[in-house]
């Protein structure tokens, strides 16, 4: 399993304190640190304080289809949704999940359970380049009920049962996506997991029957592992909060209380011009934006190109504001079937291949939810690489 082994990897630089200016800088995953120094500028706003004798139960709510969610962490999340204006929350059930990566996971079990039997197994398909651990999520368990079935837009042309996820703003290029199949026997997942306002522009408020969201990549707090899903089918959430009672009967309460208290300063913050968490993301990935495209543009020869995203007018921060990814899709410009992981991997910076996400090894995707450090000497690197135009980089 590929992805498990880049986790291990993980152990460098890029999660300790003192960098060492040759090591290894792991911008593969996307491990949301960027935001450390807001969370820790609030103090103790977000302290949690939670006695011996409390949150010992299995159960929240049982009157509730998720009577195991937390009633606080309920409303914080449909208070931060109605200030925001990123998700339609009425007439859904919440399910919370361990990160949106087991919701992902419930959420395909769910739909390819409630499918009439003899109609298995159900593919399960996201337009490339997609957010690599899908194929990973879809077939590590070797489910009879569903297998991956790869590049959304190749499964335009065949028949049968599916289900597409959809990734928007998208995993790994930043791209705003809509469903590439449309059929009706499709189902459709949106993972939301970045439609928030220090990413991309809010232009609409979503209705999809199913969106998942994570506290991981919204505020950063990805160590809590909470994610939720807003669902519109009584049935498909039952199934979901089926499936994570197998899996984990619940999800960690100390977790589900941390995040209701951290989504609940977002949403009182939200508005403020000295303390909103979007407004401190939105500049702080913006600025990370600016200094990483100046340096792809002073490189000479147009080595890399970045994705352009057009600028939009934003709900939220009402007036047209650009896109700023959580992850830089980068190219290699001048050299056709270039592998730019390993050239990057030659300057000590580990980077996710475009051929994991279904699209080539021209590509990368690098994170840009590192911390400061880690960003600064990244751009250093990537600014010092020069291609001489007889290299061959196969
Ligand atoms: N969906 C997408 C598109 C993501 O990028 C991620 C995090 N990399 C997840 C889901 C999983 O998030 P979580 O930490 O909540 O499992």
């Amino acid at each position: 399993m590929v992805g498990f082994e880049y986790a291990k990897k993980s152990d460098n630089a890029s999660n300790k304190n003192n960098l060492l200016s040759d090591a290894v800088i792991n911008l593969d995953h996307g491990d949301p640190t960027a935001f450390e120094e807001y969370w820790r500028k609030m103090g103790d706003r977000c302290t949690v304080v939670i006695k011996g004798w409390e949150l010992m139960s299995y159960f929240s709510d049982v009157n509730k289809v998720c009577w195991f969610m937390e009633p606080e962490l309920e409303n914080a999340i449909r208070g931060l949704h109605a200030a925001v204006g990123n998700a339609a929350t009425e007439e859904r059930y919440i399910v919370v999940g361990t990160g949106s990566t087991q919701l992902c996971q419930a959420a395909v079990h769910s739909l390819s359970s409630l499918r009439p039997c003899g109609t298995h197994p159900v593919s399960v398909v996201a337009a490339a380049p997609y957010y690599s651990t899908y194929v990973e999520e879809t077939t590590y368990v070797r489910s009879e009920m569903y297998r991956w079935g790869g590049d959304a837009r190749r499964y335009e042309k065949e028949e049968g049962p599916y289900i597409e996820l959809v990734t928007s703003p998208n995993n790994p290029d930043g791209t705003m996506r809509e469903e590439v199949v449309k059929r009706p026997q499709g189902k459709v997942i949106y993972d939301l997991a970045y439609y928030w306002p220090h990413f991309t522009p809010i232009t609409h408020r979503p209705h999809h029957d199913i969106m998942l969201f994570t506290f991981s990549k919204l505020s950063g707090h990805a160590g809590s592992r909470i994610g939720w899903a807003l669902v519109k089918d009584k049935e498909v959430a039952k199934k979901m909060v089926e499936y994570i009672m197998v899996n984990s009967i619940g999800v960690s309460k100390e977790s589900q209380m941390r995040a209701a208290k951290v989504l609940n300063v977002m949403t009182e913050t939200c508005r403020s011009h000295s303390d909103s968490f979007f407004l401190y993301g939105r500049d702080k990935m913006k600025n990370r934006w600016d200094k990483l495209r100046e340096v792809v543009e002073q490189q000479s020869d147009d080595i890399f190109t970045l994705p352009k995203y057009p600028e939009a007018f934003c709900n939220f921060f009402g007036k047209p504001i650009g896109s700023y990814p959580a992850f830089a899709w980068l190219a290699i410009g001048c050299h056709e079937e270039s592998d730019l992981g390993s050239l990057l991997m030659k300057q000590k910076v580990l980077t996710r291949s475009g051929n994991r996400c279904g699209s080539d090894k021209n590509h990368v995707r690098a994170s840009m939810l590192c911390r400061d450090d880690v960003f600064s000497l990244f751009l250093h690197r990537l600014a010092s690489i020069t291609i001489p135009a007889t290299d061959s980089l196969h």
